[in-house]
């Protein structure tokens, strides 16, 4: 199992449940010494008024951040911001490997996917050396809740409690990871609630979403570039980090990228049995790659397993919709590269320096484990 929470989406009688932190999210709003810092990671947009028969007009992402802040929650951030930190930390890491060819192994994968990575150190632990040490946009984000953020407030980072809103249940598993841990203050993000539980809630509570005022995020981590937002897409951390279109639904896509001094060969897959059967090709075919984003929902995050439930006549992928809300947001947005985005400016300028700088590396880049003996029952 990696995690992807795909049985419980598709699941024809509704069986099966996900991993829940609701009620600690819940008792975290309630403790007074505590501070709720929530983020809302970039394809929560797309579909959280599902559920609640509400259309993508009305669920509007500044609606959500006004029920969350009705909810008592302290300060809520767009995981958006940290999808364009990843673009710096990752889109730096490739060039500076494509400087040193010789001295990596091919083609680099993408790493954001809690599901991809855990598929990888189960069954195909010889590519980890490949993929990215960027972490996720969440990983990023709670090291720098809990680091930056904290300090720049005047926080204790032991007093904050984080939680990630996200379309993701293999997230639950990526917190608890220690070596994601970079504040010194326990878990970097402490809680995680999908979108379809936290729309649960509130159909349980009879939230009145549309009597609710736009509210807007907190500042320091609430603006994001119109790059950050695809990232909930398939395709979207190719086209943010390359800025070069592989879009669709086909499950493997491929296209050669134009550098100037190279032709970069890029391939952009969704769902895991499509990752599973592009590496056993690749390793035949003997075609040269260079990057690699591998998603494991279908669709993307839009796909993902903690979304509302859907129906669709074209099997398992996400309505289109979703996608396309993403992709709207990205040409309304005013900054479209993550590294125009001015916050993301003003984080280098005052505390991480520059892209994999010494504090970059160990705050946002991570490590992994070989993890196949799991296939043989042990436990991991
Ligand atoms: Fe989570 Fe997105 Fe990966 Fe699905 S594709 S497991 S939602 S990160």
């Amino acid at each position: 199992c990696v995690l992807c929470g795909q049985c419980i989406t598709h699941c024809p009688v509704g069986a099966l449940r996900a991993y829940d932190d609701t009620d600690k999210f819940f008792d975290a709003l309630a403790d007074p010494d505590k501070v709720t810092v929530v983020q809302i990671a970039p394809a929560v947009r797309a579909a959280w008024g599902e559920t609640l028969g509400l259309s993508r007009e009305k669920a509007t992402v500044k609606r959500l951040v006004a029920a969350l802040r009705r909810m008592g929650v302290d300060y809520i951030f767009d995981t958006d911001f940290a999808a364009d930190l990843t673009i710096m930390e990752e889109g730096t890491e490739l060039l500076g490997r494509l400087a040193n060819r010789d001295d990596y192994e091919w083609p680099m994968f993408t790493s954001c996917c809690p599901s991809w990575v855990r598929f990888a150190e189960i069954f195909r632990p010889e590519i980890l050396p490949n993929i990215s040490t960027a972490k996720s946009p969440i990983g990023m984000q709670g090291a720098t809740v809990k680091t930056w953020y904290a300090q720049a407030e005047g926080l204790d980072p032991a007093n904050i409690v984080h939680i990630a809103i996200t379309p993701c249940t293999a997230k639950n598993a990526e917190i608890l990871r220690p070596e994601l841990n970079a504040s010194g203050a326990g878990q970097d993000t402490d809680l995680v609630v999908t979108i379809r539980e936290l729309a649960e809630w509130a159909v349980r509570e009879d939230i009145d979403y549309f009597a609710l005022e736009d509210d807007y995020y907190d500042d320091l981590m609430g603006d994001a570039s119109g790059a950050g937002a695809i990232f909930g897409t398939t395709g979207g951390v190719m086209e943010a980090a390359l800025l070069g279109e592989v879009r669709g639904y086909q499950g493997v896509r491929e296209a050669s990228v134009d550098m100037g001094a190279m032709t970069l060969n890029v391939a952009v897959i969704h769902g895991t049995a499509n990752a599973r059967k592009f590496l056993d090709e690749a390793a035949v075919n003997g075609k040269e790659y260079h990057f690699i984003e591998v998603m494991t929902c279908p669709g993307g995050c839009i796909g993902g397993g903690g979304q509302p439930k859907h129906f669709s006549v074209r099997g398992c992928i996400p309505p289109a919709a979703r996608g396309e809300a993403l992709r709207a947001k990205d040409e309304a947005s005013a900054v479209r590269c993550s590294h125009e985005n001015p916050q993301i400016r003003r984080i280098y300028d005052e505390f991480y320096g520059a892209p994999l700088s010494e504090k970059a590396e160990n705050a946002l880049h991570t490590y992994y484990t070989d993890k196949s003996a799991a296939l043989t029952g042990a436990e991991i």
